[in-house]
């Protein structure tokens, strides 16, 4: 396995494939095998900034990614090299996705707000070979973000460019799409470069609970298992109809079982540039779409809309939600506003996943983020001494098995915090879990912002704050919202005699060029923060203090400080 990340044990790895719960398949066996079975039936529908609408067969796709496969191998791009993959919902995305894994190369799952801050340590941590960038996306010029990042990414040898003008020194995916290769095709050329499916497929970015995003490493084995499990739990099938419009990139979209899992099963992914409603229900109604994902935000908007629209939106069989709680309330009006079946979903990055069964009964799928994927994943619920807690009881939830990493990559001392010895990952999030084994999520114990599904680390903008001349101590911390669940805020010591303004803030971490969600939306300066028994900074009394104050503002439309 790649140097730095960390396999299954042996005696594992054997059971999982015994069981078949591991196939052996990589991602581009998945796809040859559909490109044989569903040849002419569609792949893939979206809008290329090029091409525009594209409408892709499995035959039509196999091609495409293959002969980008030919195109990277011809400029050097070799099993195990990384590729940061920054792109929107676009298919130049599927095409590229499966042209690296095919030859064995890894894609870094980069999301289009990821700014110069994430993309250059990334890409540095990673030691990415190639970058792939739209030329522009809701605004932001991603040439200029590529050349800041070659100013330090010393590795960095290509930058492709999906859409409008490719400049100097940089490389039209759309000319490599369309160069004919047809003397150097044979497929047995792609055969050599066919990679072990126990060896990296993707690599993942964590939300990131401490300091920088740390690097999820899933190998084909363990993604496809994912993609598989998941797909059969929400019952996708070779005529299921998957609509993306969460981003892509990440695991919800692409292996839960998203684009992988439709791929697999022959289903048809379409692609939605953005999650408004403006955007998806047309497509929904256009397309007859069967399945559709998203965070609880997404689904509200969505239903929201519909109350005013005239959209037909009975071909949806499952709305899947996720990423963030689904209230009871919300997953009624799923039901009987849509008529259909919500799905919940639980999981992570790192690869643990539960989900709801279609046919579990109502209080299930309302009350319960559901129970775990595949018959080999295992959990404990602990206490804080990592002692494991009654069944029924509140806890920490530990979860291994054939889809959890064992490890970051290149994280060697974080993860002997994050994984305990028998390699159980530490996922932070305190659940209960009933008879059936469904788990009900009560909260997290780890210092992370969920803002309506986009994760922020604390420590990583208190780190840049902290870099303020004026500022003495920092902590951030999540505030609720009723829109996106949560939203941060910043807590401020100022050094005597300084005063601080919101915007000042703003423009300080700005210049930092982070990614804009990670912006606090609110700032208090105090003089002193509460601490615990330890002495540390208390940030669950931050987050009660800011929670009161909020609840005693409602009702007064102008918050002080907030955007
Ligand atoms: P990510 O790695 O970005 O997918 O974030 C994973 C984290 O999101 C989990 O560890 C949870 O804290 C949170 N999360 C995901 N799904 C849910 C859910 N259904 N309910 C509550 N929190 C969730």
């Amino acid at each position: 396995m790649l140097e730095g990340c960390c396999p299954w044990p042996s005696e594992l790895a054997e059971t999982y494939t015994a069981r078949s719960t591991w196939e052996n398949l990589t991602f581009g066996d998945v796809l040859d095998r559909s490109a044989r079975h569903f040849s002419e039936r569609e792949a893939l529908v979206g809008v290329s900034p090029v091409m525009g609408e594209v409408r892709d067969t499995y035959h039509d796709l196999k091609i495409k990614a293959d002969r980008l496969s030919l195109q990277f191998l011809r400029l050097g791009l070799r099993p195990l090299d990384r590729i940061i993959l920054q792109l929107p919902n676009i298919p130049e995305f599927v095409y590229i996705y499966f042209a690296l894994l095919r030859i064995g190369a890894i894609p870094v799952m980069c999301l289009p707000p990821h700014r110069l801050s994430e993309i250059g340590y990334i890409a540095r941590h990673t030691g990415a070979k190639g970058y792939v960038i739209p030329s522009e996306f809701h605004g932001f010029d991603y040439l200029e973000l590529a050349k800041d990042v070659r100013e330090t990414a010393f590795h960095l040898e290509h930058v492709f460019v999906a859409g409008g003008e490719a400049p100097e020194g940089t490389i039209a995916l759309v000319e490599l799409l369309e160069q004919p290769l047809e003397k150097d095709y044979p497929e047995d050329h792609l055969k050599v470069y066919r990679p072990n499916p126990n060896e990296v497929a993707v690599f993942q970015l964590s939300g990131g609970t401490t300091g920088r995003q740390k690097v999820i490493p899933h190998t084909h084995n363990d993604y496809v298992c994912c993609c598989k499990f998941s797909a059969l739990m929400i019952g996708f099938a070779p005529y299921s109809i998957f609509l993306a419009s969460a981003p892509i990139a990440h695991n919800f979209s692409l292996t839960a079982p998203g684009l992988n899992g439709a791929v697999y099963c022959g289903a048809k992914t379409v692609l939605a540039l953005n999650p408004n409603p403006e955007t998806v229900l047309p497509l929904v109604e256009a397309e007859k779409v069967t399945y559709m994902n998203g965070v609880p935000t997404m689904i509200m908007n969505w239903l929201n809309h519909l109350e005013k629209g005239h959209y037909d939106v009975s071909s949806v069989k499952v709305i899947a939600g996720g990423g963030f709680r689904v209230s009871p309330h919300l997953g009624r009006r799923v039901q009987q506003e849509l008529g259909c079946r919500l799905q919940q979903n639980f999981g992570m990055g790192e690869g643990f996943h539960t989900c709801t069964r279609l046919d579990d009964p109502e209080e299930v799928i309302i009350e319960t983020q559901g129970r775990s994927l595949t018959p080999e994943d295992h959990i404990k619920i602990v206490d804080d001494d990592g002692v494991e807690v009654p069944l029924g009881e509140m806890g920490e939830l530990w979860a291994r098995g054939p889809t959890v990493i064992r490890g970051y990559y290149r994280a060697e001392e974080h993860n002997r915090d994050a994984f305990d010895p028998e390699g159980f990952y530490k996922t932070g999030d305190i659940v209960w879990q009933d008879k059936m084994g469904n788990l009900t999520v009560a909260g997290r114990n780890k210092d992370m912002i969920n803002r309506g599904g986009e994760k922020i680390s604390a420590e990583e903008v208190e780190g840049l704050i902290i870099g303020h001349p004026k500022v003495l101590n920092t902590a951030v911390v999540a505030m609720p919202d009723p829109l996106l669940g949560e939203k941060s805020c910043a807590y401020l010591i100022l050094h005597p005699g300084e005063t601080m303004e919101f915007e000042e803030l703003k423009v300080f971490l700005m210049e930092k060029k982070i990614s804009k969600f990670k912006l606090p939306e609110r700032l208090e300066v105090v003089e002193e923060f509460p601490l615990t028994n330890m002495s540390k900074v208390s940030k669950k009394d931050l987050r009660k203090d800011i929670a009161d104050k909020l609840a005693n503002e409602k009702g007064n439309p102008t918050l002080p400080g907030s955007v």
